[in-house]
């Protein structure tokens, strides 16, 4: 173990995480690492690249989450808008008893996903190629996680309505993002209302290396989501669901 992982070990326990096999979860972390690296070349899946940066702003970062919610108690998660894993792959190689669905537009950020699953050996991800409004519409995804989780995919107004109707009833979205949030998070609250969810809380929290602001914000599901929503792909980014 070098030491960015003991680092990375030690940070993790500051979010009330302990690797429950650390030596191959370590090896994950850095299969993972290589794998982005490597495929970052040939497609775009991010724009940091440097060991200690991923270790900080991908790895770690996702793993704040589990500041939310227990997810050693959860069954299952869909990651809505997930580009090169994040949060879902940190969140799977920690609490590997998750059954993780992983929603993303890009049919190649999907291939790359399948591919880190296969190398880690990462047993019940399920990528599947498409936009979040269409597949909310199944029966098989609809109303049915107990989790469901977005970093940096869309202003809340328009996440709500990708994300909230893959959460069972009691079930929790949490959105992953930077600063500044306040407007957004009251703007929030009319699109929210409409899906059936409701904000439980909105945690602020500074990454320990580089000290930048993150927020995270956990909406809880209070009912089935209204047949009208989500609307047709497009419709949702197009015209938020705002108060007017
Ligand atoms: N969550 C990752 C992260 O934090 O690094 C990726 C963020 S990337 C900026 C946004 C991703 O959301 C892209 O991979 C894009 O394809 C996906 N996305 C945007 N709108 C979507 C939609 N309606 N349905 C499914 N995926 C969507």
């Amino acid at each position: 173990m070098d030491e960015i992982q003991q680092q990375f070990e030690q940070r993790l326990t500051g979010l009330g995480i302990t690797l429950s096999d650390s030596r191959r979860q370590l090896d994950q972390f850095e299969a993972y690492y290589r794998l982005l690296v490597e495929w970052n070349e040939k497609m775009n899946l991010t724009g940091i690249t440097e060991r200690e940066q991923v270790y900080e702003k991908h790895f770690y970062d996702s793993l704040t989450a589990a500041r939310v919610t227990d997810f050693g108690t959860a069954a299952s998660v869909a990651d809505i808008g997930s580009g090169a894993g994040f949060p879902s792959i940190p969140l799977k190689i920690v609490f590997p008893h998750l059954q993780v669905t992983i929603v993303d537009a890009l049919a190649k950020r999907i291939r790359f996903l399948e591919e880190v699953a296969d190398i880690l050996e990462l047993k019940e991800v399920r990528c599947i190629h498409g936009r979040a409004e269409e597949a909310a519409r199944t029966p098989e995804h609809r109303d049915r996680y107990d989790i469901v989780t977005a970093r940096a995919v869309a202003r809340l107004s328009v996440l709500n309505e990708f994300c909230l109707p893959f959460v069972r009833i009691g079930g929790l979205f949490i959105a992953m993002k930077g600063s500044e949030v306040e407007q957004e998070v009251e703007e929030s609250r009319y699109s929210a209302d409409r899906l059936n969810g409701s904000i439980r809380n909105v945690q602020h929290l500074i990454l320990p290396g580089e000290g930048s602001e993150r927020h995270l914000i956990t909406f809880v599901k209070t009912g089935p989501t209204p047949k009208a929503y989500p609307r047709k792909p497009g419709i949702p980014l197009k015209e938020p669901l705002v108060r007017q």
